[in-house]
């Protein structure tokens, strides 16, 4: 590059690096794979395990969408699609879902399922569902290899105990291919049934933790529950018992957000802008 910057930021070895460490993450789904996290010029915390992944995989012909809790718009989706056009010349950008191939995500999976041809990347603060339970690595690196994931489903317990339900909104503690249980990072409970036998590659990173796991195409992904007490997604009904909609394109289906207007009232748009706004094109004819 004519600027001095290697292409795509990250120098060869490290793109590399990171290229081995997704194909063992995939050959051991749900396994958390140890890389070399590097530093990015940007803050620990602000996406850079997922931007490593995307950095690393991204090339000639790739058409790349980030988004931020559903949001193209955001700042740090704005500010990373940035990124990734000053240091990959050549590359394109898109919000649209279909017109991408790398989709890298903080908070959501996209409303629309994926397709074979793309790879969806996921921010992770915690990679690891035990911590809550069990403070030391080394130990927890032991209960992952047994699968011994008992304390886990005390936990769940308690909260059953307590609240008569399980409790836990984002982050949901999910089993991959009958044996790893991972954290799928901070998206909600509705979006964890689409990592179930998914068309897509899907990728997670954690930079600060230095960590890369995978669930890939047509895997198993079972969220953690009891047989008494069944695994639920959020429900976006009201006090009449009818689903809502969204107020921008009146999707019935789709994972919402909830806010207050000027006026004071609730109410209710889908978190995913992209979906929304093929919603209202199809309405429009
Ligand atoms: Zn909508």
């Amino acid at each position: 590059m004519s600027n001095g910057i290697n292409f795509a930021f990250l120098d060869e070895y490290a793109k590399r690096e990171i290229r081995r460490s997704v194909i063992k993450a995939i050959c051991i789904p749900g396994y958390q794979v140890p890389y070399s996290s590097r530093e990015m010029p940007m803050g620990r915390g602000f996406g850079t395990g997922g931007l490593q992944l995307t950095l690393a995989l991204i090339g000639a012909n790739d058409s790349l969408k980030v988004i931020d809790q559903g949001s193209d718009d955001s700042v740090n989706a704005v500010n990373l699609r940035k990124f990734v056009e000053m240091t990959c010349p050549g590359i394109d950008t898109t919000t649209r879902l279909q017109e991408a191939t790398l989709i890298q995500s903080r908070h959501r999976i996209p409303e629309n399922s994926l397709r074979a041809d793309q790879i969806l990347v996921l921010q992770v603060p915690y990679p690891d569902a035990l911590v809550i339970v069990e403070p030391s690595e080394d130990k927890r690196k032991i209960m992952h290899s047994e699968a011994d994931y008992s304390r886990l489903l005390v936990k769940l317990y308690e909260d059953i105990v307590k609240f008569d339900e399980i409790t836990i909104s984002h982050r949901y503690p999910t089993r991959i291919n009958g044996h790893y249980i991972i954290d799928p990072s901070p998206i909600p409970r509705y979006d964890v049934p689409k990592l179930h036998n998914s068309n897509a590659l899907i990728l997670f990173g954690a930079g600060r933790e230095k960590k890369i796991y995978a669930v890939p195409p047509h895997c198993s992904a079972e969220p953690l529950a009891f047989d008494d007490v069944p695994f639920r997604v959020e429900n976006f009904t009201d006090s009449h018992g009818e689903r809502r909609a969204c107020k921008q394109c009146g999707s019935r289906e789709s994972f919402l957000d909830e806010f207050i207007d000027e006026q004071g009232e609730r109410v209710y748009q889908c978190s995913d802008s992209d979906y929304c706004e093929q919603q209202q094109e199809l309405a429009r004819g």
